[in-house]
């Protein structure tokens, strides 16, 4: 089954003002979609066209800002608009506040399927409550872990598609075993939902840091996997609550499969093109959704992004069980000449491939003690 992403940048308002968000408010740019009809016209267009058709089964919007959710009424017509379309739709939200309209239009779908997978899919942030409550305060610097934690249980309750996402800093790696914990606990409480726990190291957090802050981070985070590892050694099977114990590393499709449409309706390689500066951003355009040529522009970096879209690299000669690779994120970092080469650089951030080295040391530990007692 195949389905091509395009995410969408709805506002760059949002209720909260976590500590690492990369997607600043810039005083320059607009604060929200330009214009709803032409969006919804391009995705008409992006349907309809001939290498659509041929290669994918349905098409996946993904709802970002921001905080998309303060633009309720855009997602709500995007919904009605494309309700009986191959159309699903994910929603990324804080989910601090969910307005009851939304509400109702996400339980009215529930039970919709697109490919078999969920008409809409809502994704809410949640560190876990130490590192959460840390990060991401409300815009008025309240703490608002008790409120996101409310609303997974809400979802939870009315069985409205979810998952959770959560982001750990080299910083709060000494908070991770505890943010695990809690993570768990909110599981137990949900009746109908499968959580897990795989935070994302924050992407550029890990650039500079000082020998001696490495040191700590590292050491901080052997504790804590250790710790995690203790109560993880007794689950049964291969599936691990903790995701970096299982095997993952994927490469990130953007480019090839996912592009994203920023406030103006230029579309670039992936949404977190959209935060940089003007100059960066550029680099990254692809086409605008206005074009009549837009479809055909897609195809065409599909195609270029494609070619090598699987091999490793450097990689291939590394062991590690469990990498997530955000090739923005080494495009910004890399050194390389060429666009391809800097965006698959994967190994320029050196400090990010020590942290997986020590987690897949862990998990290679845990696995043979377990398999020792079994
Ligand atoms: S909720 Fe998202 S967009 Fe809003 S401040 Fe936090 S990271 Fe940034
Ligand atoms: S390049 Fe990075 S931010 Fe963009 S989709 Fe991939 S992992 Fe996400
Ligand atoms: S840890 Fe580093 S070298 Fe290993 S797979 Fe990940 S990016 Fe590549």
């Amino acid at each position: 089954m195949k389905i091509y992403n395009v995410d969408i940048n709805l506002t760059e308002k949002c209720t909260f003002g976590c500590e690492y968000c990369f997607e600043k408010c810039d005083e320059t740019k607009l604060k929200d979609f330009y214009d709803p009809e032409l969006l919804k016209k391009f995705i008409f267009r992006l349907l309809e066209s001939p290498w659509f058709k041929k290669n994918f089964e349905a098409l996946n919007i993904g709802l970002w800002g921001g905080e998309p959710t303060i633009k309720d009424e855009m997602i709500i017509d995007l919904i009605n608009t494309f309700m009986f379309d191959n159309v699903k739709f994910g929603l990324f939200t804080n989910g601090y506040k969910i307005s009851y309209e939304l509400r109702k239009i996400l339980t009215d779908v529930k039970h919709f399927k697109v490919c078999d997978q969920p008409k809409v899919m809502t994704q809410i942030s949640y560190d876990g409550r130490p590192i959460h409550d840390l990060y991401r305060r409300s815009k008025g610097n309240k703490l608002t872990s008790t409120t996101v934690r409310d609303q997974i249980l809400k979802f939870d309750r009315d069985r409205i598609p979810l998952v959770i996402k959560s982001v750990v800093t080299p910083e709060s790696f000494k908070y991770m075993y505890w943010a695990y914990k809690d993570i768990k606990e909110l599981y137990k409480e949900c009746k109908n939902t499968a959580l897990s726990y795989f935070p994302t190291i924050d992407y550029y957090g890990t650039n500079k840091m000082e020998p001696a802050v490495l040191e700590t981070a590292k050491k901080e985070l052997q504790d804590a996997l250790v710790k995690i590892a203790s109560e993880e050694i007794y689950i049964e099977g291969d599936r691990f609550f903790f995701k970096w114990f299982n095997n993952s590393r994927n490469l990130c499709t953007a480019g090839h499969g996912i592009v994203a449409v920023d406030l103006d309706g230029h579309i670039y390689t992936c949404h977190a093109c959209l935060y940089d500066d003007q100059q960066k951003k550029f680099k990254h355009r692809i086409s605008n959704i206005e074009l009549e040529t837009v479809a055909d522009d897609l195809e065409r970096m599909h195609n270029e992004f494609g070619a090598n879209i699987m091999d490793e690299g450097d990689c291939k000669n590394c062991d590690v069980n469990y990498c997530l690779r955000c090739n923005h994120a080494k495009y910004n970092q890399s050194k390389k000449q060429g666009y391809l080469d800097r965006w698959r650089d994967y190994q320029v951030q050196p400090n990010l491939c020590e942290f997986y080295k020590i987690n897949s040391m862990i998990t290679k530990s845990m696995k043979e003690v377990r398999n020792r007692r079994n």
